[in-house]
């Protein structure tokens, strides 16, 4: 079984566009994982000889009680559920939200294997305005540009280290 990589965060941050830079396929191989739930977003990716599966997922309201926002949270946590590592993704430009710490909050008492990347950070001065998210408590802060392909090689690698 390939290692499966989920892609969590708020709405807005930049999931399904690292999503399309971490994969080539999409959906289509759904079909060929057992266990794995259709209602979410899977696509293949490939670097080197490692292959992955990475699950792309809506968005995250953990306190939220109804509605869409319900269902969002539910897609998420059976995402996390089935990944071996969780990329929980921040907005660098936006900064630190609620939201974030509630999201920081879930992964934590979780206990799996997490990295914590800071998405839309080309051309930032990374010491700088990154710091705010070590706040998190999810240890190392990871830029990348999903939009301009930047630290994706890197993320990945990193990803496929916490197997
Ligand atoms: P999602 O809701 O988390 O899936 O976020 P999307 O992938 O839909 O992206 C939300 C917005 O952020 C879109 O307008 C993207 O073009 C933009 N975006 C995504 N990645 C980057 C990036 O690396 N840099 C910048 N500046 N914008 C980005
Ligand atoms: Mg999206």
């Amino acid at each position: 079984m390939k290692p499966v990589i989920a892609l969590v965060g708020r709405p807005n941050v930049g999931k399904s566009t690292l999503f399309n830079r971490l994969t080539k396929s999409r959906d289509a191989i759904v079909a060929d994982f057992a266990g794995l739930t259709r209602d979410r977003h899977y696509g293949t990716g490939k670097q080197g000889k490692h292959e992955y599966i990475v699950i792309d997922t809506g968005g995250f309201e953990p306190d939220a009680s109804s509605g869409i926002y319900r269902e969002m949270a539910r897609q998420t946590q059976q995402a996390v559920a089935e990944a071996d590592v969780v990329v929980f993704v921040v907005d660098a430009r936006a900064g630190l939200s609620g939201q974030d710490h509630d999201i920081a909050q879930y992964l934590r008492r979780l206990g799996k294997q997490c990295l914590l990347v800071a998405n839309k950070a080309e051309g930032m001065l990374e010491g700088v305005q990154l710091s705010e998210f070590y706040e998190l408590g999810l240890g190392e802060v990871y830029p990348v540009s999903a939009a301009h392909g930047q630290g994706i090689r890197g993320l990945v690698e990193l990803a496929l280290e916490r197997l």
